[in-house]
């Protein structure tokens, strides 16, 4: 993989695909975004996968299909223990439909009103999957542990960052900021193992 390749990333969040960027582009990989390969915002998939690895596959293998170039997308949500692995796939509307992180993380405090703190773990998952237009995949998942406080503490990132006490650490996502959370998330952890599969693969 000497010469660089275009890799378009199925995610709308440019945020995203920035962290992508960063580990890609040392590999040889330029990540664009959708919208700079001409993908029309109307293109959506539907994210009906039981898993993050399928959702995240079929994101991926849809912006391939469509393109005929090599796609990137990543899936991810929040495992919480006590709800049996919920919310999980539907970690963006676990409390329905559009999206909204204040509605989702009242929810999630309602179902653990009496939860103790011992049995509040939870784990941030991340799933992500480059599809090659000769259907090569390489799929490369992260976690992040932690716990499920019982208030919101902090104003940075999103979803729920305010709730979320990785291991470790005395603050939320929300409370460590971006540079911390960067480092330890689960989607830090996904990229990782991404970048090594990448130089398995060029070796
Ligand atoms: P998606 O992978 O962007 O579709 O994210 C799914 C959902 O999982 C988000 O809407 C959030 O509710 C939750 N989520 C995923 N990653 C994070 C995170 O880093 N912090 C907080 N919530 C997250």
């Amino acid at each position: 993989m000497k010469d660089e390749q275009t890799i378009i990333a199925a995610s709308k969040n440019q945020h995203k695909i920035q962290e992508m960027e960063k580990i890609m582009g040392a590999m040889g990989l330029h990540v664009i975004s959708r919208a700079d390969a001409g993908i029309p915002d109307e293109f959506d998939v539907v994210e009906d996968g039981e898993t993050f690895e399928a959702n995240s596959f079929k994101k991926a293998e849809s912006i391939m299909k469509y393109s005929g170039k090599i796609a990137v997308a990543d899936d991810s949500g929040l495992m919480v223990d006590a709800l049996d692995g919920a919310p999980g796939v539907y970690s963006a509307r676990f409390a329905g439909e559009p999206t909204d992180d204040e509605k989702n993380n009242d929810k999630l405090l309602t179902l653990l009103k009496d939860v103790p703190d011992e049995r509040r773990t939870a784990k941030f998952v991340s799933v992500i999957t480059l599809v090659y237009p000769d259907g090569e995949v390489l799929t490369a998942r992260g976690e992040c542990p932690g716990r499920i406080l019982h208030e919101r503490h902090g104003s940075n990132g999103f979803g729920y960052d305010p709730l979320f006490l990785p291991d470790g650490y005395e603050e939320t996502f929300a409370e460590l900021g971006a540079e911390v959370k960067n480092r330890i998330s689960h989607r830090a952890h996904a990229l990782q193992n991404l970048e090594r599969l990448l130089k398995e693969k060029d070796s």
